[in-house]
C-alpha cells in the first residue's frame, strides 16, 4: 500500500507530493492532463517558436515562497529571470508609478508627497520579511509564529480594506497602483484584509522581485516533477480521477482539486456546498512582431504591467465582473511580457505577451475589442505588432483546468472571509470529514498563486496523521 496518493499536478499537488516523498513516504501522483503543471504550464499557443504561459507567468509568490526556497529546484533547471523593473503601472499621460526592487526608487516614483509614507509602511516589514512570509503563508498557524511582533504589525496594516491603505497616500497614481495590486486576486477593493494583498505584492518586489521562469512557468512544474521522480515518487499523466476507487490503495489521499470536485470524488456530499466561486477572466496570449510600444518608458522594461487609469476605473471594472454580472467596458488588466526578461521565449526580435481582464463567472462573450482598446490607450500602435493571438474566456479556462470552476482562476472567490478562511471556517483547512482525505489546492490558505505553500501546509497535516497511525 502506498503512503500517499496526490490527485492533480499543479504547483500545490507537486509540492505536497515532493514534501511527503522527501520525508520518506511512498507517493504516486495522478494528473488529468497530458503534462504536469496545472496553472504553471508553457505551450506554443500561437505560432511555432513562441512559448506562452496559458496561466501564470510572473512569480513574485514563487520566488518568495518558503516552500520552493527550501527545495533544490535550481538543480532541476529552475532559473528565475528578472526584467529591469518588476512592475510598472502606466497612466494615459505617459507617466508611470513603479514597483522597483529598490524601496527608494519605488518611493521616488510615488512622488515627494508619498515617498516617506511608503518607506515607513514597508521598511519595517521588509527588514523581517523572511520570517514574516513564513508566518503568514502558514496561517492558520499550527505552531507559534516565528516573529509574533512583525506578524501583528503586518496584521494591523493588512487586515483593513485596501481603501483604508490607499487613504494614507495623497497622489492618485499611488492609490491606483495599490488598487491594481489588490485586483490581482480579483478581490473587491473595500474587502477585509485586502490591504494585505497590496502589501504582499509590494514587499515581494523589494525582497526578491517578480521574475519569470527561464523557458516559461512549465520550468517550475518540471523541476518539481523531476525532483519528485528522483525521490522515488511516481507521476501518472492523462489520468482523470473520477472516484476514489480509481486510485491505488493508500494511507492518505491529497487533492489538488476544487472543493466541489473533491466532494464529488470522495463522496463528501454537501460538505463544501457553501464554498463560493468567483469571477473569471478573458485572457489573450499574443505573438508580437516587436516589444509592446508603451508610451511610458518604465513599462517597456517591466516584467508585469498593470493597466487601469484610476482607482475608480479599476473599482468599476472589478464590480462589473464580480457583482453586476457584466463585462467591464474598460477592463482592469494585468499584462505580462516574459520576453523582456527571457528572449528565448520567442524568435529573435519577437515577443510573447499576455493580457487579461476580469469577466463574470461563466461569461460567454468576447472581450478582445475592449482589451485591445485599453492597450491602445497606453501603447498606441499595439495592434500593428500583433502576429497572432490565442483567446480564452471562462469556458476555455475551465476546459484547460477543472480547478477553474466557471473559469474562476482563483479556484474560489478570494473575497470576504473566504480570502483568509478557505475552504471553510475552520482551523484545519487541509482536513476533510474523511480521515484519509486531504485538500491542498489554492482553495486552501494561503490561496491563489504559484507558491506551493498550500501543498506544503497540507503535506504537514498529512505527515502528522501518517506518523500517528
Ligand atoms: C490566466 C491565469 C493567470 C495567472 N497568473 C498568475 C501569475 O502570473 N502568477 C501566479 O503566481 N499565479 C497566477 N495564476 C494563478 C495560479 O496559476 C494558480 O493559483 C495556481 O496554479 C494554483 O495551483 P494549484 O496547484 O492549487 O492548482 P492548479 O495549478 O490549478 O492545478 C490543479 C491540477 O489538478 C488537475 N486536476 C484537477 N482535477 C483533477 C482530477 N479529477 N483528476 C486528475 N487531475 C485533476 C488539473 O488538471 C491541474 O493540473 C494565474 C492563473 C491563471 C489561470
Amino acid at each position: 500500500m502506498l503512503d500517499a496518493v496526490v490527485v492533480g499536478a499543479g504547483p500545490n499537488g507537486l509540492t505536497a507530493a515532493v514534501e511527503l516523498a522527501r520525508r520518506g513516504f511512498s507517493v504516486a501522483l495522478f494528473e488529468a492532463k497530458s503534462t504536469v503543471g496545472g496553472g504553471a504550464r508553457t505551450e506554443e499557443l500561437t505560432l511555432p517558436g513562441f512559448r506562452h504561459d496559458p496561466c501564470s507567468a510572473a512569480h513574485p509568490l514563487g520566488v518568495n515562497s518558503p516552500a520552493f526556497r527550501a527545495l533544490p529546484l535550481d538543480r532541476y533547471g529552475l532559473e528565475w529571470l528578472h526584467a529591469p523593473l518588476p512592475m510598472a503601472h502606466p497612466f494615459p499621460d505617459g507617466t508611470a508609478a513603479v514597483l522597483s526592487r529598490s524601496v527608494a526608487e519605488t518611493a521616488a516614483s510615488f512622488g515627494p508627497r508619498d515617498a516617506g509614507t511608503y518607506r515607513r509602511l514597508v521598511e519595517p516589514l521588509l527588514a523581517r520579511w523572511d520570517t514574516l512570509v513564513q508566518d503568514f503563508m502558514s496561517l492558520p498557524l499550527t505552531a507559534l509564529p516565528r516573529d509574533p511582533v512583525t506578524l501583528a504589525r503586518f496584521g494591523l496594516a493588512g487586515l483593513p480594506p485596501s481603501t483604508w491603505l490607499m487613504r494614507r497616500f495623497k497622489d492618485d497614481r499611488v492609490k491606483t497602483l495599490f488598487a491594481g495590486l489588490v485586483a490581482h486576486v480579483m478581490a473587491p477593493l473595500g474587502g477585509l484584509a485586502t490591504s494585505a494583498i497590496g502589501l504582499v505584492f509590494a514587499l515581494s518586489a523589494h525582497a526578491r522581485g517578480w521574475p519569470v521562469a527561464r523557458g516559461g512557468s512549465q520550468a517550475v512544474s518540471d523541476a518539481l516533477a523531476a525532483y519528485l521522480r528522483d525521490l522515488g515518487g511516481a507521476v501518472h499523466t492523462d489520468f482523470e480521477v473520477k472516484r476514489l476507487d480509481d486510485l491505488p490503495p493508500a494511507r492518505a489521499y491529497v487533492f489538488d482539486t476544487s472543493p466541489a470536485a473533491l466532494a464529488r470524488i470522495a463522496g463528501l456530499g454537501d460538505y463544501y456546498a457553501n464554498y463560493r466561486y468567483g469571477p473569471s477572466v478573458f485572457k489573450i496570449d499574443y505573438a508580437l512582431d516587436g516589444p509592446v510600444p508603451w508610451t511610458a518608458p518604465e513599462a517597456r522594461i517591466a516584467g508585469t504591467v498593470q493597466i487601469g487609469a484610476s482607482q475608480a476605473e479599476i473599482g468599476t471594472a472589478l464590480r462589473a465582473a464580480s457583482r453586476e454580472g457584466r463585462a467591464p467596458e474598460r477592463p482592469f488588466m494585468i499584462t505580462v511580457q516574459p520576453s523582456v526578461a527571457d528572449p528565448t521565449r520567442a524568435p529573435e526580435g519577437k515577443h510573447v505577451f499576455w493580457a487579461y481582464g476580469h469577466v463574470p463567472n461563466g461569461w460567454s462573450g468576447d472581450l478582445t475589442e475592449a482589451i485591445e482598446r485599453q492597450l491602445e490607450r497606453f501603447a498606441p500602435g499595439f495592434r500593428d505588432r500583433v502576429l497572432a493571438r490565442a483567446t480564452a474566456g471562462p469556458a476555455e479556462m475551465a476546459a484547460r483546468n477543472a480547478n477553474y470552476v466557471g473559469g474562476d482562476i482563483a479556484c474560489g472567490a478570494a473575497s470576504g472571509l473566504q480570502l483568509l478562511l478557505r475552504p471553510k471556517l475552520s482551523l484545519f483547512p487541509y482536513h476533510t470529514p474523511h480521515p484519509a482525505v486531504f485538500l491542498c489546492s489554492s482553495a486552501t490558505p494561503p490561496g491563489p498563486g504559484v507558491h506551493g505553500m498550500s501543498g506544503h501546509n497540507a503535506a504537514k497535516a498529512v505527515w502528522r496523521r501518517l506518523r500517528q497511525s
